[in-house]
């Protein structure tokens, strides 16, 4: 049949991303999707699930949604592409830059276009470097990051990234990287007795040198890395920190942007504007491949003085029917209330968790901002001991809700963490039946425990 078929040629021919190549060309058999409608997806075996991360937190607004096919259709009926390079602009992303520079923070005024979070990322080390340059401080070139980030897969995202098995993939690093203790708000302000600070971020500046750090980059709400919340203050700190030092600060919204945690963006939960701010993903909930960086005025003023030509871009930055797809989401975003929508559904979401903790020993740590969430799952989370790391508790409960129809992601160095990031217009019977399902997938998980 068609989905045998299309299984055969997967494995001879398709080498699939953040995969085991080895299982996928032997025995893999993936899912093979077909079609999608709000936070459903189907199957081409007419299976329907319930996508629980919206992908890969980015279906921001859900499957199927007409109008942003439409306004791609549009565009591309009109001019599917044209260059932005010397001379060139077109209409989609000029608006859409003006669009981005209405609901930044601050004086976020002006953007770099490419196609998504790896290069946004890359993106925002050169141009940091390049300004520092620019300043007559060319020493200023060491880039720190946390633990456990995940920043992306090019070579210089890949070096920035803190989770262990993607760091330094192929031995492909750049240099003058350096990562930080994550979330140690006491260190960043200046509490040198605390037994962690030389490995805090102001631990390492003071090490290294500011004059020779050039940025600063973290995700606000770590996601990859396991979705973990910064404490209260710690955001402000490292911008306190970034100023104090005179050291630029990247904040990477590549999953928190465009209202995933309840505002628009996730800085704006502590009204920090960044220097730069890289994003992806939710910008266009994932009909057309956009990301971009945004830059404070001071960043753009400078670079605006050098006569020479900025060398860097990509064929698609500026994409016109990406960046017509981004407009529409945008505007979708701000007539649907969606954001306000998932500060509602937040409070659906914690009443679930809620219920989990209480009916479930093993159910610990439930936390989420806006619609990025995570559970944890320890042996016996009075005493914090974790599951023996054979047990992998996270993949068995995740499997289960597999088996019944529901799409989530195990995270964490002992599989112990469940990230739920459905589409953001999902509703409350919909997260009741996420709820219901991952409540019989636990319940499953514990009979096979014994
Ligand atoms: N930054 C963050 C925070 C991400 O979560 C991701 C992807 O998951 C990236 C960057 C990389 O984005 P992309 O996969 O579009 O290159």
């Amino acid at each position: 049949d068609k989905t045998a078929r299309l299984v055969e040629l997967d494995k001879k021919h398709y080498i699939h991303p953040t995969t085991s190549a080895k299982a996928q060309a032997t025995d893999g058999s993936p899912l093979i999707f077909s079609s999608g409608n709000g936070v459903y997806a189907t199957s081409t075996d007419g299976e329907r699930y319930l996508d629980g991360l919206a992908m890969l937190w980015n279906v921001n607004l859900g499957h199927g949604n007409k109008e942003l096919a439409q306004a791609a259709y549009d565009q591309m009926m009109n001019m599917a592409y044209s260059s932005s390079f010397k001379g060139y602009s077109n209409e989609p992303a000029i608006e859409l830059s003006k669009k981005l520079a209405e609901i930044a923070p601050g004086d976020l005024n002006s953007v770099f276009y490419t196609s998504g979070g790896s290069e946004s990322n890359d993106t925002a080390f050169k141009l940091s470097r390049f300004y520092w340059e620019l300043k007559g401080k060319p020493s200023k070139r060491k880039i720190i990051a946390l633990n456990n980030a995940y920043h992306g897969v090019t070579v210089a995202a890949q070096t920035a990234t803190g989770i262990p098995a993607f760091h330094n993939f192929a031995g492909s690093n750049i240099g003058e990287v350096y990562h930080a203790k994550a979330h140690l708000t006491n260190c960043e302000l200046g509490d040198k007795n605390d037994p962690n600070y030389e490995g805090s971020i102001r631990g390492i500046i003071e090490k290294e040198g500011a004059d020779t750090i050039a940025a600063v980059i973290l995700e606000p709400v770590q996601g990859s890395g396991g979705v973990h919340i910064p404490p209260e203050g710690y955001i402000q700190a490292v911008r306190k920190l970034c100023d104090e030092f005179g050291i630029l600060m990247i904040a990477d919204e590549v999953i928190c942007g465009f209202g995933r945690t309840g505002k628009m963006f996730a800085v704006d939960h502590w009204d920090v504007v960044p220097d730069l701010m890289s994003m992806a993903k939710g910008i266009s909930s994932g009909y057309s491949q956009l990301g971009g960086v945004m830059l404070r005025d001071e960043i753009r003023n400078t670079l605006v003085q050098y006569d020479g030509v900025l060398s860097h871009g990509f064929t698609y930055s500026g994409h016109p029917t990406a960046c017509a797809v981004a407009l529409k989401n945008i505007e979708i975003l701000e007539r649907d209330h969606i954001i306000e929508h998932v500060q509602a559904m937040e409070k659906v979401l914690k009443d679930g968790f809620r219920y989990l903790e209480d009916k479930h020993k093993h159910v610990t740590n439930t936390r989420s901002l806006g619609l990025l969430a995570a559970i944890e799952l320890y042996e016996d989370p009075e005493t914090n001991t974790l599951f023996d790391d054979a047990v992998q508790p996270a993949t068995v409960v995740v499997d289960e809700c597999f088996d019944r129809k529901l799409i989530l992601r195990t995270l964490g160095s002992h599989r112990e963490i469940i990230a739920i990031a459905p589409p953001l217009i999902i509703n409350k019977q919909e997260i009741e039946e996420m709820i219901g399902i991952i409540d019989d997938s636990i319940t499953a998980f514990v009979k096979k425990l014994g």
